[in-house]
């Protein structure tokens, strides 16, 4: 393979001198080497080295929409030419949660702040206020953000596990607070059974189990059939809130999130990425009585840019041009993505390469292993993380950028021509496995 990637390698050198790393967050720093890009325009972008890819990483989720959709571009254009932020009220903030009460499931009410770790830190808060218990539940491999009091068994190794029934908590950072792993319980994700030998033993004091509807941060796992019911029973039996982490899920797998699609409302729904299609905003979502403890129920909550206009111009344009033609552009974008889960399949049958694709149609990952079902974290760990990481890189050089964990995300500019596009590169990229 020939060094198609010459000005990146060189801005990256000369970025290391002041910006830590070159990159602005280590899980971009990836092979063959971290690119830097140039445009961009619906699915497609081009590299500084005028390489061009169809995009399947979309900023890591936010670009439901694609790169520069006319409605982000206009609802852009139109607030740059008005202040940008008063860090007081305007009426763009409370549009854009009526439109979230009329989408989403659990949100009786809504609260806004910027980042997905940061609306996890506040539904936690909230959730422990709420119960006055200390504890959270937290499923292996699931990630709810980079922070000191969350960022616990996101991908330990088998070793750091343990007990595949019974985790061990790892903690997933050097100078992380040790004792941040005393108010957690870990379990296993999809095995009921053991969800249920914990809230015996420990379900008073479990505030809150918090679960990403699907596991997209492992491999797009998918819950088994009855799993979500069963752990919102359970919630409701032991007086525990349900926190579903819809960062992912939120406005990809359908306009009301995961909770939508299976029919199972949270207390609290936290979201983030794709819900103002590329310009940095989080919300939290629930239950009105929760979420009236943050004024003046004692729930401290905060937040400069909170409701600041650009992010709410995001949201508003972004959530109308989902909403179109009764939600027509994200039915898209899920059809596209199976047609490409279909094929990816297809392909790696043809070759004979032993691989499970898994997740739903707009984020979705490919797994090369020989399991055929993956049910939980531990599944994955038999991953050939070696041939994954071939996989990415002979992908890019046929043109398609995708994430360094093998996830795809499928956005509503993603076409039939790019996904056929799409899998020849991936026939090329597989017979060269
Ligand atoms: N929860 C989930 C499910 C996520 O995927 C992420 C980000 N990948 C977060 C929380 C944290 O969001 P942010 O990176 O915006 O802090």
């Amino acid at each position: 393979m020939t060094d198609k990637w010459t000005k990146s390698r060189a801005l990256l050198a000369r970025a290391q001198n002041s910006l830590a790393g070159g990159v602005s967050s280590p899980f971009r720093a990836k092979a063959p080497v971290p690119l830097y890009f140039e445009d961009a325009c619906g699915c497609r972008a081009r590299d500084v080295d005028g390489n061009e890819y169809i995009d399947y990483a979309l900023a890591w989720g936010p670009l439901i929409l694609g790169h520069r959709h006319p409605s982000m571009v206009e609802a852009m254009r139109r607030q740059a030419d008005r202040p940008h932020i008063y860090g007081a009220q305007h009426e763009l903030e409370f549009q854009v949660s009526e439109r979230l009460q009329q989408c989403v499931p659990c949100a009786e009410r809504v609260a806004f702040t910027s980042s997905g770790s940061e609306a996890v830190q506040l539904a936690w808060r909230l959730a422990r206020a709420f119960t006055g218990r200390n504890l959270i539940l937290k499923f292996d491999g699931h990630y709810h953000g980079w922070l000191d009091s969350v960022l616990l068994s996101y991908h330990p190794t088998r070793e750091q596990a343990g007990d595949p029934d019974h985790p061990t908590i790892a903690p997933a950072s050097r100078g992380q607070v040790a004792n941040a792993a005393e108010n957690i319980v870990v379990a296993p994700w999809n095995r009921i059974d053991i969800l249920e030998e914990i809230f015996h033993s420990r379900g008073a004091d479990i505030a809150a189990v918090i679960t990403e509807p699907v596991l997209c941060n492992s491999g797009g796992l998918l819950p088994q059939p009855g799993y979500l019911e069963a752990v919102h029973d359970l919630c409701r039996k032991h007086g525990s809130l349900l926190i579903f982490d819809e960062v992912i899920t939120g406005f990809r797998m359908s306009l009301g999130g995961a909770q939508q699609h299976y029919g199972i409302t949270p207390d609290i729904a936290t979201f983030g990425k794709a819900l103002a299609g590329g310009v940095p905003l989080s919300a939290i979502a629930g239950r009105k009585d929760i979420f009236d403890l943050m004024f003046g129920g004692g729930v401290a909550y905060g937040g400069t840019f909170n409701g600041n206009p650009i992010s709410m111009a995001g949201a508003h344009a972004t959530l109308n041009e989902l909403a179109r033609g009764g939600g027509q552009p994200l039915e898209h974008a899920n059809r596209m993505g199976e047609k490409l889960m279909h094929g990816i399949r297809e392909a790696a049958a043809r070759h004979n390469i032993p691989a499970t694709v898994s997740g739903f149609g707009a984020a979705f990952s490919i797994h090369f292993t020989q399991k055929k079902e993956l049910r939980t974290y531990r599944d994955t760990l038999d991953d050939d993380s070696q041939r994954l990481a071939r996989f990415i890189v002979g992908a890019l050089d046929e043109g398609l950028y995708l994430l360094p964990d093998g996830r795809f995300y499928v956005s509503t500019a993603h076409g039939d021509s790019d996904i056929s596009q799409t899998l020849d590169a991936i026939d090329r990229a597989f017979a060269a496995l």
